[in-house]
């Protein structure tokens, strides 16, 4: 990847996107692609919509999720500590010793020191009702001068830069999805295209693809790309017989089953094949728990698929992918929309 585009992906990696506060990302995200796409709009849900028009049929959606797992404070105690409740499925054992943000407010969760603890006690499942934050207010009077009830929190951890091309950060679920799709929707704004595009980021995907059944309805498209991180499984204590042997560095994993429709998945393997982009899969029996499956379900029914981008430990502050695959995912998604045309037929058979 360019160094260019390694700036923008950081810039975006630096914007926090907890479900329900999306106003800062989608505020950055319609700065970054004004110039590319025609009149950007935002519904009341806070989904925003990327245009680009042209008079041919189907309609295309392109959807990244633009939220991140958080978490929110429930309340404060009287000596200024602030008590919190996940946002989406947040794993409390990967919580305490981390460093937090609320708006500008610094924090961190404690955790009592393992010299506490008796020799011969086991260490105790963590949870997240029982952690506090500690912003480093004397009393209750002062936190609450600082943040309110409801303000939501993340994780303060920079981007880290690994070897091969390999980057690690929190809430790369999904915010490395809506870099592919700016990218994508970038490079399509250059091309002469036969169907109409629309991209969006859809919000709150975290606590239950609230964005994607809204923004999908008002946008009406006849097919969906759901753009997404999926679970790359090669790393230790990964159960690849039971979550399927899927690689960083071996290409975007698409989904087959039920929410997916089949002669669009043979349309992006074709794709692939000509541009020589490899291809890995994830069996979805039953709804894949992304934004794809509110898509599906949209109106009469959408013809969509599910495209996953590798990822190594999901909803951690160490999420990482591969920006090998990434470029992957932009490439095979502007090939297939550039030869896209108003003579597929959807209908499975
Ligand atoms: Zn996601």
């Amino acid at each position: 990847m360019k160094a260019a585009a390694r700036k923008r992906l950081a810039q975006l990696l630096a914007v926090p996107s907890p479900s329900g506060e999306e106003g800062a990302i989608q505020a950055h995200v319609a700065q970054q692609l004004r110039p590319s796409v025609k009149g950007i709009h935002r519904d009341v849900h806070g989904n925003q919509y990327y245009p680009l028009p042209r008079k041919g049929k189907p309609r295309v959606m392109l959807c990244a999720h633009c939220d991140e797992i958080g978490l929110m404070v429930r309340g404060i105690d009287e000596h200024g500590f602030l008590q919190i409740s996940p946002i989406g499925g947040v794993d409390g054992s990967t919580l305490q010793g981390q460093r937090v943000r609320i708006g500008n407010v610094r924090g961190v969760i404690g955790c009592p020191p393992i010299h506490f603890r008796a020799s011969d006690e086991k260490p105790k499942p963590v949870s997240i009702d029982k952690l506090w934050v500690d912003i480093g207010a004397r009393n209750k009077a002062e936190a609450a001068r600082r943040v309110t009830i409801g303000d939501a929190l993340v994780l303060d951890t920079p981007v880290t830069w690994l070897r091969n091309d390999r980057i690690a950060a929190r809430g790369l679920d999904n915010r490395i999805g809506v870099f592919i799709l700016m990218e994508t929707l970038k490079r399509l704004s250059r091309r002469r295209l036969a169907v109409d595009v629309m991209g969006v980021t859809s919000v709150q995907e975290e606590v239950g693809l609230r964005g994607a059944t809204t923004s999908g309805y008002r946008c009406d498209p006849q097919v969906a790309i759901n753009l997404d991180v999926n679970f790359a499984t090669d790393h230790p204590h990964a159960d690849g017989a039971r979550w399927g042997e899927t690689a960083l560095s071996a290409g975007p994993i698409l989904a087959r089953g039920a929410g997916v429709n089949p002669q669009l998945l043979t349309a992006f393997q074709a794709v692939a094949k000509q541009n020589a982009i490899p291809l890995q899969y994830r069996a979805e029996p039953e709804a894949s728990g992304t934004d794809a499956s509110a898509l599906q379900r949209t109106r009469g029914g959408v013809a969509t698929l599910d495209m996953g981008i590798p990822n190594r430990y999901m909803h951690t502050a160490v999420e990482t992918v591969c920006l090998e695959d990434v470029t992957h995912c932009v490439e095979l998604l502007t090939a297939w929309v550039a030869q896209c045309n108003g003579t597929s037929d959807y209908t499975p058979r």
